[in-house]
């Protein structure tokens, strides 16, 4: 394996706040939750792309809306996504479980199981000198996901096997709620000169139009709130107080 490769990954911002992730390498991309089709197609059909997998973390229209309408145009394309989700994403053609490898660009892909925002909710993560995390719903910039489906304890657990990462991993969440979150985190944590720096490079961002993902694992432990949470009952009190937040 080539280590500190740069890797191409870039993000197209689709629907209010969806951010699908295309990863190249050469003459091929592996598509993250692809909400919609069309944006991907003009993209990989403009630069020359063959599609090779489309990775799915979990079940929301938002992440698989797209993924038929690219089958039609790349049928021996791999759809990998969880063995426990075959009912809801039924167009999976390479199930996969916590643990597993994947072989995809050269480089290997472990898959991680994330529960709590769905069930069976996976994360992709490129193991190499320079991480990567595709971690879809599970972890925002400055926010962690709604806990439609699981139990506080498996997000507090999910979010427990993301720290335990290494801190320079990128992290490459689904959508773009940086500025909400921290603007949430700031009601708060008013005093928290962390979170206010943060905020004044993300409206930048925003200025500009660029994205404020992905963001490294390092940063988020210490400006995410819900991964500074040390305990259950803590972390319960976090997502309970946003769930009302917004
Ligand atoms: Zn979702
Ligand atoms: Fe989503």
């Amino acid at each position: 394996m080539e280590f500190n490769k740069a890797r191409k990954i870039i993000g197209i911002r689709v629907l209010s706040d969806n951010v699908i992730w295309i990863w190249e390498n050469n003459n091929s991309a592996v598509v993250i939750d692809p909400a919609l089709s069309q944006p991907v197609i003009d993209y990989l059909k403009g630069n020359n792309l063959n599609l090779e997998a489309i990775l799915q973390t979990h079940h929301h229209l938002d992440h698989i809306g797209g993924t038929v309408e690219l089958i039609k145009e790349w049928p021996n394309v791999k759809v990998i996504a969880s063995v426990k989700e075959k009912d809801r994403i039924p167009f999976q053609n390479l199930s996969v479980k916590e643990g597993d490898t994947l072989h995809l660009l050269d480089e290997e892909v472990q898959v991680l199981e994330v529960m709590g925002h769905t069930i069976s909710h996976i994360a992709f993560y490129i193991h190499s000198k320079v991480p990567v995390l595709f971690i879809g719903d599970t972890l925002f910039s400055a926010g962690c996901g709604r806990i439609f489906e699981g139990t506080y304890k498996q997000m507090y657990d999910s979010l427990k096997k993301i720290k335990s990462l290494p801190k320079n991993t990128l992290i490459y969440c689904a959508h773009e709620y940086t500025k909400s979150n921290l603007l949430w985190a700031l009601d708060l944590e008013p005093e928290n000169q962390n979170i206010k720096n943060k905020l004044i490079e993300v409206e930048k961002k925003i200025a500009l139009k660029e994205l404020t993902i992905p963001c490294l694992l390092e940063e988020e432990m210490k400006i995410n709130l819900f991964l500074k949470a040390d305990n259950l009952k803590g972390f319960s009190y976090l997502r309970a107080n946003k769930d009302l937040w917004v």
